[in-house]
């Protein structure tokens, strides 16, 4: 069966039994936190379990790498909502342990995208228009420094009030035991 007739089907099931039911909660986050980490497959139930994060007591915010590159991009806007509209009073910066991210190699996705069938002419045409396509792909190599600088990009954001506590931390993705970079309360 194709993934997403899969998904539909398992769908269909889960809303007859009613499997939702110990699901149900608010749109406001219950612990009034705003969670930035990876996208990574192995953080998407493990991370909540080792945070105590259950569904509605946070906003999650998944981006490759955790990484918050650009200050009016749809992760900080995501990250303004989540604070100004859903009430979200901290937010959390939660890089991982060997993050595909980290040190990444961003012509290799180039290859990839060619071998795939699209030509060179079409990275020109958009090199033409100010992208540098390797450097918008590329991840970072110093992950602490990475959740460093991401936490520094909401603590620093024209938008953020001082009163919003931003940390950074680092979860291992198979034990789940964290590691604080920065603590949002020590300024
Ligand atoms: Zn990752």
């Amino acid at each position: 069966m194709r993934k997403l007739d899969e998904i539909l089907e398992f769908n269909k099931k889960f809303v007859e039994n009613q499997d939702y039911v110990s699901y149900v909660s608010d749109v406001v986050p219950n612990k009034k936190l705003a969670i930035v980490t990876c996208m990574d497959a192995r953080l998407i139930e493990l991370l909540q379990k080792a945070i105590n994060i259950k569904n509605g007591d946070a906003k999650m915010i998944k981006t490759a790498g955790a990484q918050i590159n650009n200050p009016f991009g749809s992760i900080m806007r995501s990250v303004l909502v989540a604070v100004y509209a859903l009430k979200a009073e901290e937010v959390l910066v939660v890089g991982h342990k060997n993050c595909g991210m980290n040190s990444m190699d961003p012509s290799k996705v180039i290859n990839e995208i060619k071998s795939r069938g699209v030509d060179d002419k079409t990275f020109e045409i958009i090199s033409h228009t100010g992208i540098d396509v390797e450097d918008w792909l590329k991840g970072f190599t110093d992950l602490e420094e990475e959740v460093k600088r991401s936490v520094n990009v909401v603590r620093n954001h024209p938008l953020v009030t001082k009163d919003v506590p931003v940390h950074g931390l680092i979860i291992d993705p198979k034990t789940g035991e964290l590691e604080l970079v920065t603590n949002g309360y020590d300024l």
